[in-house]
């Protein structure tokens, strides 16, 4: 023995997680378990330094290990926020008990959305520096129309700035006054957009996404009778278009069927009902496919999501999403050249060049460079394990969570959690305000506040579903902080009975979750 038959295993600063090093032991040991059969080696060329040393290895039949984690390191570090519980308490009283008006250095981890929130990879970054600023029709234009033809096999690639720029010229271009665009759910800009248009918005989602507890898994699914029924009473010359989501995001991120795709298509197409997918979380969405459709479990995510936008005639994207960039946005179609030159038309007025959209040269580069990191088979699969381990956690403390987890959201049944709390209290948004205080933790309310009061009865809406939704940015945090999430809202469902409502002291007529400013009932 003696120094000489040492190896050292060096850990790096800052630069792998606990569950890596985790790995890294679990394959040291599958090793030793195997140490029988480990042949030796044999020394061809010797040296003074260990890098002139060569040796002949012989073959052995060990069993490989594969590594299970994330297939990144860390390369550059965000200090986070560390106040005390105490200063945690002022500060939520200072911020009217409303997560958004935190300041954003006061949160440890944030988990306010997942859009414009990913960690850009090196190769993005090197791209972005290197993209030289030219008024238009830049390189990086061509290379992503390249990709994105690659991608989604749609022919016109039109850049936009954001998701709701795309969302606004195809329903300008697409909806008549009065028709009637048939949706799995809403998205808040989607709908808007549709509606400035002159469009009337019909929900046709399958029942079981509305139900929290229900653990179909296909809860983004249309309802074909329901979309058949609307055609037939109003024909089908009175539908603009279906606008059908990827990960439906009002929903906590539940996937489309592949099946379901194809079925709508097959009822769509011969009727010339336009079907437009809003393909924004599409990868994820071709994750789920993979996992849960034993038809798609040997078929890459590539492919999947080649086959989900064949049963489409175009999307519109928000990329601060799946594209793993912080700004930017698409509009694609098929192979229709007469929507596409409409919306070039739009696209010059609203937005920018039609080799740009309004972007920069260096934000198209971080683009594509995105698109293909974001169809890495490896990098996908542990985006949605990360999320569904989150919704694990909490599952096996019997913390109520909307069932199954989604892909970039978990959401908490805040009428389950606070039942003693009436709505018109607002149990979301306590519990909210609650969880951030407890440990640090960033969540946003979608309940009775979000949705507003009928202007008609004065009152309340009081939805069905009065959620928590802790969304999961990208590449950014490890499998420890999702623990430290899990154990902190496992510590507030322990003390849950003490936790009382908010009344509003400042209630802005619109969109009030933002703005809006509360107290605890007690005070
Ligand atoms: C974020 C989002 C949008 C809007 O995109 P922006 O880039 O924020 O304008 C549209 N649809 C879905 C499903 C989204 O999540």
């Amino acid at each position: 023995m003696g120094r000489d038959n040492l190896v050292p295993v060096q850990i790096p600063r800052q630069v792998l997680t606990n569950r890596q090093l985790e790995s890294i032991a679990d394959a040291i040991i599958s090793l030793y378990r195997q140490r029988d059969v480990v042949p030796a080696l044999e020394p061809v060329r010797e040296g003074p330094w260990c890098d002139q040393m060569r040796y002949r290895g012989f073959f052995a039949d060990l069993e490989p290990y594969e590594i299970d984690s994330i297939p990144y390191v860390i390369h550059t570090i965000e200090r986070v926020g560390r106040l005390s519980q105490e200063e945690r308490r002022l500060a939520i009283r200072a911020a009217g008990y409303n997560t958004f008006l935190l300041r954003s250095v006061d949160v440890t981890i944030d988990l306010l959305t997942d859009s414009g929130t990913s960690a850009m990879s090196t190769d993005q970054w090197a791209a972005y520096d290197a993209a030289r600023a030219t008024p238009c029709t830049s390189d990086e234009y061509r290379r992503l129309v390249h990709v994105l033809r690659d991608a989604t096999g749609y022919q016109h690639i039109i850049p936009t700035h954001q998701g709701r720029a795309a969302e606004h010229i195809l329903s300008q271009i697409m909806i008549k006054p009065g028709q009637i665009v048939q949706g799995n759910m809403y998205f808040t800009t989607t709908k808007l957009h549709q509606e400035l248009a002159g469009g009337v918005f019909a929900d046709v989602i399958v029942e079981a996404a509305h139900d929290p507890t229900s653990t179909y898994p296909w809860k983004g699914n249309i309802d074909l009778p329901k979309l058949r029924q609307i055609v037939e009473q109003h024909g089908p010359e009175q539908i603009a278009y279906i606008s059908f989501e990827h990960s439906v995001n009002m929903a906590g991120g539940q996937p489309v069927s592949m099946d379901n795709m194809r079925a709508v298509y097959g009822l769509c197409a011969p009727l010339r009902i336009p079907v437009f997918f809003d393909a924004t979380r599409m990868a994820e969405n071709a994750r789920m496919i993979q996992k849960r459709d034993p038809h798609y479990h040997d078929t890459n995510i590539r492919d999947i999501l080649r086959e989900m936008l064949m049963y489409g005639d175009g999307c519109t994207v928000s990329g601060k999403k799946d594209f793993l960039i912080n700004i930017g946005g698409l509009l694609a179609f098929r192979d229709n050249a007469e929507w596409t030159y409409d919306a070039e038309h739009l696209l010059r007025i609203y937005e920018g060049n039609t080799t740009d959209g309004g972007l920069s040269a260096a934000d198209l580069a971080c683009i594509s460079r995105g698109v293909e990191e974001m169809l890495d088979d490896r990098y996908i699969g542990a985006r949605v394990r990360q999320t569904e381990a989150l919704g694990q956690m909490l599952l096996e403390a019997d913390i109520p969570i909307v069932t199954p987890p989604g892909s970039h959201a978990i959401f908490l049944d805040a009428k389950r959690f606070l039942p003693h709390i009436d709505q018109d209290a607002f149990p979301a948004q306590r519990l909210a305000a609650e969880i951030y205080v407890e440990t640090g933790v960033r969540a946003m309310e979608r309940g009775n506040v979000s949705k507003g009061r009928n202007p008609k009865t004065g009152e309340n809406y009081r939805p069905s579903l009065e959620l928590v939704r802790l969304t999961i940015p990208r590449r950014v945090y490890t499998r420890d902080h999702m623990r430290a999430v899990a154990d902190g809202i496992i510590r507030v469902y322990q003390r849950r009975e003490e936790i009382e409502g908010l009344r509003f002291v400042y209630e802005p007529e619109k969109l009030r979750f933002f703005q809006g400013r509360f107290a605890p009932i007690e005070e």
